[in-house]
């Protein structure tokens, strides 16, 4: 007991160190796993439920990892695994709404499991109240950490099964930092697609959009150096994945406070040369920082795919500028343009928030007027939710809700008939399709995704999943396409 305590309370002054604690504490983990295994008479499972974006997605993915490398299974269903993680979203309430609905579910059941062990990590347990009303409310969770210790996960494990925290109020393991200048690699992770990957080439956000909370979740930007992106995309590479999405919330300000000089078009153009990644992605471009060296690797490259995601969030200039977004409607739809001059093929999508403080029925016509000047291939529309803490939540005219969804609904039919008509551009043509799965609906047909991110169902089996495959595209169905094979 007396090592047990010594690995988790030593202190690490290097992400090296730490990764070696980390590695101790997955071998401590592992065996208090195995005695609870022996105890309870069946392998430990465990489920990680995910909320939100790809950021969370990838992060559940190495949660998942460090679990499995611990000796836990997975478990399909939610309510029947012995250990539940909830990686939470908090960018809007109805994302914090659906995780209590959930976390609730969860409670009648534990009531019945005493064993069950319930963690709760991600954006949400960031915020101050929200932990507040879990420790208050649900005092079943055993253990709340965040989105800055996501690697910490087996040392937090071995703290929890040690301490018998399961049995009541005020034993919740609570461990939340407010920021980290840590990035500990080589962890663990157990990857969802065989094929494909995401990868993290920042963390953080720097730029406080008046509406967002992801700063105050996510804390401040950094970048990973390219030497350990690449190394990691070459290991990726080597088990066999054709197609990476790098990851940050402003993927075009990467690098910056790094040592080494490099931008992310220079960091694409490094992606470029490993053999064997075919397609590449990215996600999220924040239009401000959007360079004209991007704009010609993309034209230039056989693997980035040709799609990018440029949200907008608001087509007016005065919104816009109390949204501190650094842009006006003007350069906003110039960027697109340009864009599309030099890759006529690439398909816009975007992110558009209806309802945002003061906003105007002249406002809502402007927003319209750039999905038609640009002719948006996709959007996300979101309804403005008031984040407690951040600049817009204490504007005072917030937009009364019956505006919001009038509006609202003007926006998403607009989003809808110049989608769908940039969707049927490309009937007709014959296209490389990454296949992704078994469709859901109809067990003889595959989906799999175009380069310019449009899914395609056509026939096949699972022999093709992981392949890349030419497919003509026969039938526009609006934002996707029915298809057959060409051999
Ligand atoms: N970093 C990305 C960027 O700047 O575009 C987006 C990250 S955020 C998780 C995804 C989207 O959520 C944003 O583009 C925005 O449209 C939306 N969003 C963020 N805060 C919101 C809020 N308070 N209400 C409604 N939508 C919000
Ligand atoms: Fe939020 Fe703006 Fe940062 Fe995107 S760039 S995560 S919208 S603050």
């Amino acid at each position: 007991m007396s090592d047990i305590k010594d690995v988790i309370d030593r202190k690490t002054n290097t992400d090296e160190e730490e990764l070696e604690r980390q590695r101790n504490c997955i071998k401590i983990a592992s065996e208090l796993v195995r005695e609870r295994s022996e105890h309870l008479g069946h392998s430990i499972t465990y489920h990680v439920t995910t909320f939100g974006c790809q950021m969370n997605a990838r992060d559940s993915e190495k949660l998942s990892g460090i679990l499995e490398q611990c000796g836990l299974t997975y478990e399909d269903d939610e309510l029947e695994a012995d250990v539940v993680i909830y990686n939470t979203c908090t960018v809007r309430d109805n994302a914090n709404q659906k995780f209590f609905g959930h976390l609730g579910s969860l409670g009648a059941v534990k009531k019945k499991r005493s064993d069950m062990i319930v963690g709760v990590c991600g954006c949400l347990s960031q915020e101050k109240s929200a932990r507040e009303k879990i420790l208050a409310s649900y005092p079943f969770v055993a253990l709340i950490f965040g989105t800055h210790n996501v690697f910490d996960l087996a040392r937090l494990l071995v703290i929890v099964l040690t301490r018998e925290v399961t049995k009541g109020r005020g034993s919740t393991v609570t461990e939340v930092w407010d920021d980290t200048d840590r990035v500990v690699e080589d962890m663990p992770v157990k990857r969802n697609y065989s094929f494909k990957s995401g990868v993290n080439i920042m963390f953080g956000c720097n730029n406080f959009c008046s509406y967002c909370i992801v700063p105050y979740v996510r804390g401040r930007e950094r970048s990973r150096t390219s030497e350990d992106i690449i190394g990691e995309i070459k290991r990726l590479a080597a088990e066999g994945v054709k197609e990476v999405m790098l990851l940050g919330q402003n993927v075009n300000s990467y690098g910056k406070g790094l040592s080494e000089d490099i931008t992310f078009a220079g960091l694409l153009q490094k992606v470029e040369k490993i053999d064997c990644i075919e397609r590449i992605r990215f996600m999220t471009s924040h239009p401000k920082d959007l360079s004209d060296e991007l704009i010609d690797v993309m034209a230039a490259s056989d693997k980035i795919c040709r799609h990018i995601h440029l949200p907008l969030q608001s087509g007016s200039t005065r919104i816009l500028a109390s949204m501190n977004r650094h842009y006006t409607k003007e350069q906003y739809i110039d960027l697109a343009l340009r864009i599309r001059e030099r890759i006529p093929d690439i398909a816009i999508t975007t992110d558009i928030i209806t309802g945002y403080p003061g906003e105007t029925d002249e406002d809502i016509d402007d927003t319209i007027d750039v999905i038609e000047k640009v002719g948006f291939d996709g959007a996300f529309t979101f309804i403005y939710s008031k984040r407690t803490g951040t600049p817009a939540a204490s504007m005072p005219d917030q937009v009364p809700e019956d505006v919001v969804k009038r509006n609202f609904d003007r926006v998403l039919a607009k989003v809808q008939e110049i989608s769908t008509k940039q969707a049927a551009r490309i009937e007709g043509r014959v296209m490389d399709v990454l296949v992704e799965d078994i469709n859901r609906q109809d067990p003889s047909l595959v989906t799999g995704r175009l380069s310019n991110n449009l899914n395609v169902h056509f026939p096949g089996d699972a022999s093709l999943i992981g392949k890349i495959v030419d497919v003509k595209l026969t039938q526009c169905k609006g934002f996707y396409y029915i298809g057959e094979r060409i051999i």
